[in-house]
């Protein structure tokens, strides 16, 4: 197996300058999740003719998929500031206290992770997004009392990977609830010739294609793979980024074909090896790949499911056809005409 997970890969400051230069910031250059984006650019515009601060925006979908972007693109076409912060950090009331209240007329609040919030800083996240105030509470014991403060019209953007954890008050407080979704290769290939065309590097047609492929349907792997094939065609090659070049690269990087990584293959090798390709229960799946239940539901599954290497079964989770092809695992003899 490999030792490169894409998405573990941290950022470096010069990979966060790069992303920084990456990140589209008007709705024209975010491609694809085109019911999202039309949403979103109505609402937008409605609050602008309005001139009201736009409703709360809860975005729900795997990571790297357009969250922080879109917070960025929506605070850029309503000609807002915006300020970014995530579950977490917050993890005192005086901290949100402190964020809400330096908030101008309009700004949007982009709360990153929104589903770790803790409970005592979510709970006074709840008058502040119904009502624009919140109640602090100085001093400890008797001479406790409370002053209430009035904020500034906001809009706050909750991101979010695992919806299933928001509690329900938090996520009726949301007036706009959109979910994102996988991209196909031929939007991701979009993205990489843009992202190539920002980077000043050539690319051929088929090599951006086979990148936005084996990006397991995600922005943010297809940008950073477009950025490590790159080194490839600047060290072997001549520069310029074509097919067997990006082949040899993401070969060499260990992606595979259909650029599932480790977990994925993980989770589907097992349900092969210990429960005969299944029918096997979420539950009996995780603890067998020591990760929760939960992230395989809300992470790995979706993607594994589009894709067509799982399939949902009332009595669980079996892996297809596909999936042991894909493996190079033999398919077990299914054939009971004998009995
Ligand atoms: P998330 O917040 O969902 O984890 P990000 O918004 O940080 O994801 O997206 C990761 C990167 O992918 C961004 O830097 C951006 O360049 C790129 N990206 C994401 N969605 C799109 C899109 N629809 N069009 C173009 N680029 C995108």
């Amino acid at each position: 197996m490999s030792e490169f997970d894409i998405r573990e890969e941290k950022a470096d400051e010069n990979d966060k300058e790069i992303e920084r230069k990456l990140r589209p910031n008007v709705f024209e250059y975010f491609f694809g999740q085109e019911k999202v984006v039309e949403n979103l650019k109505i609402f937008v515009k409605a609050a602008k003719i309005r001139r009201e601060s736009l409703d709360h925006v809860l975005l729900h979908g795997p990571s790297g998929l357009g969250k922080t972007t879109l917070a960025n693109i929506i605070a850029n076409e309503i000609g807002a500031g915006l300020k970014i912060t995530s579950g977490p950090v917050l993890d005192k009331p005086g901290d949100l206290a402190g964020l809400l209240t330096n908030l101008e007329s309009g700004d949007v609040l982009f709360i990153d992770e929104i589903h770790r919030l803790s409970p005592v800083v979510e709970e006074y996240l709840y008058s502040a997004m119904e009502d624009y105030r919140i109640d602090i509470m100085l001093d400890k014991g008797p001479s406790a009392r409370s002053i209430q403060i009035t904020l500034n019209p906001f809009t706050l953007i909750g991101a979010t990977t695992r919806s299933g954890l928001l509690t329900s008050p938090l996520r009726e407080r949301f007036g706009i609830r959109l979910h994102l979704e996988y991209y196909v290769a031929e939007i991701l290939d979009r993205i990489v010739k843009r992202s190539a065309s920002i980077l000043q590097v050539s690319i051929d047609a088929n090599a951006s294609f086979e990148i936005a492929r084996r990006s397991r349907g995600t922005p943010r792997i297809a940008n950073l793979l477009l950025r490590r094939v790159r080194d490839f065609a600047q060290v072997k090659g001549t520069g310029n980024i074509d097919l067997n070049i990006t082949r040899y690269a993401l070969d060499a990087l260990n992606i595979d074909k259909y650029g599932l990584d480790q977990m994925d293959n993980k989770i589907l090798t097992t349900i092969i090896n210990k429960f005969k390709g299944g029918p096997v229960g979420l539950n009996t799946i995780a603890t067998a790949v020591g990760d929760d239940a939960g992230t395989i539901e809300e992470v790995y599954e979706p993607f594994l499911i589009q894709e067509g290497f799982i399939k949902r079964t009332p009595r669980g989770r079996e892996v297809t056809e596909f999936a042991y092809k894909h493996l190079g695992i033999k398919l077990p003899n299914t054939d009971h005409s004998l009995f």
